[in-house]
């Protein structure tokens, strides 16, 4: 009797659109995995969660240790220092930046300012888990559109995909968990279709990582199109995962409505002063850069001596073919933290054969491949 009651209440209690979400998974914390297998902590190995294997500047360290000491007082609201910065760098008006915490803020308050029950928001197959999220959260209807036969973004394909409902396109550039690559070129095309009452996020928490070839001016196209918005990271290059930082450029309009709706200190003390620090820091941007070229190229030369495919990326991490039965991914993944390797299974991302692989120090990188070598025998 009483087991029932609480069945009913439980079906009665939140918004069906919320209770329909499936919680994000992250990288499995170092902690829990020597919990859980026994290991001692100081061997295991994480390339989960596309951290900076540098770990934070020692700029920002300082930074944030000078901060620490008011932390009596609120954050500046507005941020003034850090957006100065910002618009300086980019050549914007101060007005055009919206700091969030973490660029995932950026995101969902693009969502929560344009799109409701009733809208669409246009995203790829593959693309950023909380894509989906962001879009279901405030209650609208996720259209996921299939991917390039290379598991890019489709750019024609969501163009078609968009409808009078569509309020919101997601483009990761590069995407995660795939790394691939939109060119400009390609994105301009699209940004030039893109009818005036869909606002696109240009998400470019990678971009950092660019080669010099790959870089292009996402800044033009803010300055061009009133409905772009490009967000960016302070967690990935520049190291403050844990802060939790990140910014939105865009022109008055889009920046206005996230003013609204953003709570009014979003972005603490620490993280702003953290930020502020790494921004100016280019010999660390640099040496995490080098350092990402060649675990990249370590970790592929691996794959290809293995005879494993992988996805070409353009990120701090690869995507690794691991086997051809259907769950190889998560078979692989249980051993590997067997050995202490924590990667990232994205069969939630629709790739049950893959494995994630973020790209870590050469000895971190050095002790995976052993123990992918010795997990599938080659
Ligand atoms: C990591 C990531 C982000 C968000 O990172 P924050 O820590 O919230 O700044 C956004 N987009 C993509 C594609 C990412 O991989």
């Amino acid at each position: 009797m009483a087991k029932d009651v609480r069945q009913s209440a439980e079906q009665l209690i939140g918004l069906k659109h919320v209770r329909d979400i499936a919680p994000y998974v992250g990288g499995k914390p170092i902690s829990e995995v020597a919990r859980e297998f026994g290991l001692d902590e100081s061997k295991i190995v994480k390339l989960a969660s596309n951290e900076n294997p540098l770990g934070m500047p020692e700029s920002a360290k300082k930074a944030m240790a000078k901060a620490a000491e008011d932390l009596g007082r609120y954050p500046d609201s507005n941020g003034f220092e850090l957006k100065n910065a910002l618009a300086t760098k980019l050549n914007v008006p101060v007005e055009w930046i919206t700091l969030g915490n973490g660029s995932n803020d950026i995101l969902e308050l693009t969502a929560r300012a344009v799109a409701q029950e009733g809208d669409e928001v246009v995203f790829s197959k593959h693309a950023f888990a909380v894509y989906p999220l962001a879009t279901q959260a405030v209650g609208a209807k996720a259209i996921e559109v299939a991917a390039t036969a290379d598991f890019g973004h489709d750019l024609p394909a969501m163009l078609k995909a968009i409808t009078a409902k569509t309020r919101l396109v997601f483009v990761a550039n590069p995407n995660n968990p795939t790394g691939t690559f939109l060119k400009a070129s390609e994105i301009e095309a699209f940004l030039q279709k893109v009818p005036e009452h869909v606002v696109v996020v240009i998400d470019e928490a990678y971009n950092e990582f660019l080669t010099p070839e790959q870089q292009y001016d996402a800044i033009a196209w803010v300055r061009r199109y009133p409905n772009v918005i490009v967000s960016r990271s302070f967690s990935k290059a520049y190291g403050l995962a844990g802060l939790r930082i990140g910014y939105g450029i865009a022109q008055n309009n889009i920046t206005d409505l996230l003013n609204r709706i953003r709570q009014p200190f979003n972005v603490n003390s620490l993280a702003q002063a953290a930020a502020i620090a790494a921004l100016a820091d280019s010999a660390f941007l640099k040496k995490c850069y080098d350092l990402n070229c060649a675990g990249y190229a370590q970790l592929t030369k691996a794959f290809d001596l293995m005879g494993l495919s992988y996805i070409p990326s353009s990120g701090n991490f690869v995507l690794v073919k691991v086997g051809e039965e259907p769950n190889a991914g998560a078979k692989v993944n249980l051993e590997l933290l067997k050995a202490g390797v924590i990667v990232r299974p994205v069969g939630n991302y629709g790739l049950p054969q893959w494995l994630r692989i973020s790209i870590g120090l050469p000895e971190e990188n050095q002790i995976f491949i052993d123990a992918l070598k010795k997990i599938l025998g080659r």
